[in-house]
């Protein structure tokens, strides 16, 4: 990569995205809306300095603010007791502007899925994904408004990417969550925010800047983040092999996805365009580097679509692709295909499932069908196209 590439990645492209035999797809609009306003999320230690005391203020009030906003949840600084009253109003609209409002709130499986509908600056509209289990708590988060990988299968790829989001879009997301789980507004009562998963819209490779320094402040401990486990933290790729090679070296323990979902060069070309980029070959090698320097094994994501990728040649040919490396280092997760209207890719027989399950387990190769939470609400992978209803 250039040092261009990494000076810019406010486009959204994926490195090699704008020539060659895959062009990220790009909305009519795309980039074309300015960039968000700056929030505390998005400022270094010094700026935050910079910015206290240009209101007047010694310096530890930016640690204060930290405290707040990291380890309260809090951007209502009307509230902040520990605050000279005086200066509140003006801390809030310098360091705390509104970057997300809800728009929808869509609750399911008896209050314990919630997908919100949020709205950005720019009227650009992305979403999230609660979803409360017995004992962790997981949230589905965006990271750009729209997706440039034109999966064929997916409603979010069909809108193409207009933007990437910025940290502070990314990480608000997690604190409306960790606060609405703080507060019991999720069914079950008061509980903690424990996961997160890079898995709502978007490419998070084509982000990556804006996406680390959001996993770095969702991990860090408070003050300087919300203090959940970068163990429990999930960033997925359709396979962009330099930020697979990128995220490696930062030698974080977090865990990373690969949607596969085919597992030939024959087939993913066609469900993956990406692929036509860097193929299976170079994606599986990526991907098993990354579980060699992180001991962190590589979860594979298959979503399983009826007669085209769910057969037993198939599930042999992954489980042998797979088992080429030889050491236990990937965990399948084979997805029922949630359809979408109107497209020719459908959901597997549940006994082409089982099938698939059978052989891969047969093969030594660990593997759980994922449940799909909030299918009855568009809101499992591959279905967020955010509209506004
Ligand atoms: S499946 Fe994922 S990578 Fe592909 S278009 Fe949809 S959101 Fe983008």
């Amino acid at each position: 990569m250039t040092a261009h590439e990494i000076d810019t990645p406010e486009t959204g492209i994926t490195p090699g995205g704008t020539s060659g035999a895959f062009r990220d797809v790009l909305s009519k609009d795309h980039a074309r809306r300015g960039k968000p306003p700056l929030h505390f999320v998005d400022m270094t230690p010094e700026e935050r300095i910079a910015g206290v005391e240009s209101l007047g203020l010694p310096k530890f009030r930016a640690k204060q603010l930290a405290n707040h906003y990291y380890g309260h949840f809090d951007v209502d600084a009307a509230e902040y007791s520990d605050f000279p009253a005086a200066k509140r109003a003006e801390a809030a609209e310098m360091f705390f502007p509104q970057l997300i409002t809800e728009v929808t709130r869509q609750v399911a499986d008896q209050g314990t899925t919630i997908k919100t509908l949020w709205r950005l600056f720019d009227g650009s509209l992305i979403e999230s994904v609660l979803m409360r289990y017995p004992t962790r708590t997981t949230l589905c988060i965006s990271s750009q408004v729209g997706c440039g990988m034109g999966c064929p299968f997916c409603a979010t790829g069909k809108m193409g990417l207009t933007r990437n989001m910025s940290a502070g879009e990314i990480v608000e997301q997690v604190r409306v969550a960790a606060k609405m789980m703080r507060d019991g507004e999720v069914a079950g009562g008061p509980g903690r925010l424990s996961n997160i998963v890079f898995m709502g819209m978007g490419e998070p490779m084509g982000n990556y800047k804006s996406v680390l320094s959001a996993v770095r402040q969702i991990s860090a401990m408070p003050p300087e983040g919300f203090g959940i486990s970068a163990r429990n933290i999930t960033v997925s790729t359709v396979g962009v092999v330099p930020g697979i090679k990128k995220l490696t070296a930062e030698g974080l323990p977090v865990r990373l996805a690969v949607s596969l979902h085919a597992p030939s060069d024959e087939l993913r070309d066609e469900l993956v365009p990406m692929n036509r980029r860097f193929n299976t070959t170079q994606v599986l090698d990526a991907a098993h580097d990354y579980w060699l320097a992180s001991k962190r094994r590589v979860s594979i994501e298959y979503a399983l679509m009826r007669g085209i990728n769910d057969q037993a040649e198939h599930a042999r040919l992954l489980a042998k692709r797979l088992n080429h490396y030889g050491d236990n280092w990937a965990h399948v997760n084979p997805i029922p295909l949630n359809p979408i209207e109107g497209s020719r890719w459908t959901a597997s027989k549940p006994e082409d499932e089982a099938r698939f399950l059978e052989i891969l387990h047969d093969a030594g190769i660990t593997a759980t069908l994922r449940d799909t939470r909030g299918q009855d609400i568009d809101g499992a992978c591959g279905q967020l196209a955010a509209k506004e209803r």
